[in-house]
Parts: C-alpha cells; structure tokens; sequence
C-alpha cells in the first residue's frame, strides 16, 4: 500500500466514513475504553475531541482532553485495515482534494 499524507477530517466527514457496527465501536472505546496516562486510569469522564486524522494508513487517530484533568489522550483506530473502509477513507480524500481546487 502506497503512503498517504496525513488529513485532518471532520465530524461529518468521520460519520460518512464509518459504517453502522464501526460507530458503535468507535462509540464505545471513546466512552469506555480511552486511557488517560495523567489519570491513569480510562478517562472515566470522557473525552473532548479536538482533532479526527486519517493516517497514512487511513487509520482514525482521535486527540482530544480528558475531561477529569483536561490531559492530552490519543486514540489510534486500526481501520485502515479493513478493504472496505480503506477504500471509502480513498474516495473520501479524492472528494476532499476536488473541493480544495474548486474553492
Ligand atoms: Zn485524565
């Protein structure tokens, strides 16, 4: 697989990407199963995105804050290794990349 430059995508462009049963897992590892290395323990709390990457690999990566004690945490979702959902991630920057040279 050729490497991808890294995007930033946003909370609409992360729905139209997953499908029904990635939601819910991503759902539920961001309210269950996010480890916050201040906290050490999962951020029972919750977590603020600030920022949704497709990777090289066209995996998720999620940053955001921990809302106990507003510490950085990162969450790498392995998506890109599913075909279908590289696929998607591929026309989902082809879409994005047409609109930068239309605006
Ligand atoms: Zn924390």
């Amino acid at each position: 697989m050729r490497s991808l430059p890294e995007i930033t995508i946003n909370s609409f462009q992360l729905a139209v990407l997953l499908d029904e049963a990635e939601k819910h897992f991503y759902n539920f590892v961001m309210e269950n199963l996010v480890f916050c290395a201040h906290c050490r323990e999962i951020a029972t709390e919750g977590i603020e995105v600030t920022e949704v990457c497709l990777t090289a690999m066209n995996d998720v990566r999620v940053r955001g804050r921990c809302r106990k004690c507003n510490n950085e945490v990162i969450r790498l979702f392995a998506f890109g290794g599913n075909e279908m959902f590289y696929a998607k991630a591929c026309r989902l920057r082809e879409s994005i990349k047409l609109h930068v040279i239309e605006a």
